[in-house]
Formats: structure tokens, sequence, C-alpha cells
């Protein structure tokens, strides 16, 4: 299975990636978790992710357009075929921000998730993302009632609690 963690603090989130049982997962090719750094979807000198918000308001929050780019690239990414992937039609494949304000995740949803070919994350800061992006996300997830500084957390306790469901992993 395929997890591609969209954020501005991808280093944040290998940190816990690359030790024990993640680890072991990835060696072992029953996961693929990447993440990307969002500001490479920038195309101004300073790499700006943050904005002004659309309708006002107080804080900064996050552009729609390098979140927009950043999936339209690695959903066509993960169309081409590689070796060792069986030949299918649709990718099972779910687009999740990462968000106070959704579902609260728990080890249904899980399971669920644990049955998909793909899970791209997309993890906000600043005071959120812009609201235009629930038009190319499939759900919100909450990974708990309170509120965090960012969306890495939350990515990680999803990656976390699906890769131990998936065949083969914790023996
Ligand atoms: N003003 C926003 C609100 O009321 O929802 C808070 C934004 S929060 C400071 C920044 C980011 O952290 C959010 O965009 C989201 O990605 C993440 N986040 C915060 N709380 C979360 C939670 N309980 N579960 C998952 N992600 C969370």
């Amino acid at each position: 299975m395929k997890f591609k963690i969209i954020t501005i603090f991808p280093a944040v989130c290998r940190a816990y990636l690359d030790e024990a049982m993640l680890k072991r997962a990835q060696d072992s090719g029953a996961a693929e978790i990447k993440t990307y750094d969002l500001r490479a979807w920038t195309d101004d000198n300073h790499h700006t992710v943050d904005d002004a918000p659309y309708g006002g308001g107080a804080g900064m929050i996050m552009k729609l357009e390098p979140f927009y780019k950043a999936v339209q690239e690695l959903k066509v990414e993960s169309s081409k075929l590689k070796v060792k992937e069986p030949l299918r039609g649709e990718i099972k494949r779910k687009i999740v921000l990462l968000s106070a304000k959704g579902k609260t995740w728990n080890q249904e949803l899980a399971r669920e998730y644990s049955k998909l070919d793909e899970v791209i994350l997309i993890c906000g800061r600043y005071e959120g993302v812009d609201e235009r992006i629930k038009e190319f996300i499939d759900e919100e997830i909450s990974i708990g009632d309170y509120v965090l500084t960012g969306g890495e957390l939350g990515a990680l306790v999803m990656v976390d609690s699906i890769v131990r469901l998936l065949p083969g992993v914790l023996g």
C-alpha cells in the first residue's frame, strides 16, 4: 500500500516513519511511504505557501494552488504502472485533509483504509487550508477533539494504525 504525505515539514514525518515497525514495513515492501515538501509546488522565489484568507478574517491560511498542483501530480505518478504491481483498472485511493473538524479517526476507519491501494494525506498548518480544497479531497479526518499546530501528527497516526493492519507487517 502506498502513502503520500504532503507537508511543509517532511523531515518531521521521516523521523518517525523510518524507525521500528514502519521501517520494517517499508523494507519488506508491504508499505511505501513517501513524504513531499509542499514548497516544491510553489512558483515564487520565497516558496510561499500561506496567504491571507480568501473571504477575510484573522491569521494566515495555506494557499490552495500548491496543494492542487501537488495532488494532481501525485495522482498521475500513481497511475503509471510499476513492475510488481498487479494490472488493474482504477486505483483505490483516498485523498484526505487532516482537520480538527473532520471525522474522528478510529480502528474501524483504519481497517477500512487498509483495503485501499493508496492514501494521499494533506497536512495543514497556520489557521488551516483554503476552504476550496474541499473540491478535490475525499475526506477530512481528525485524530481527536483538540486542535494541533499541524496535520503531521495526524498523518503519522493514520499511517501507523493502517500499516499495522497490512498483511505480514506484524508477523
Ligand atoms: N483554525 C483551524 C481550525 O479551527 O480548525 C486550526 C488549524 S490548526 C492550527 C493547523 C492544522 O493542524 C490544520 O489545518 C490541520 O491540518 C491540523 N490539525 C489540527 N488539529 C487537528 C486534529 N485534531 N486532527 C487532525 N489534524 C489537525
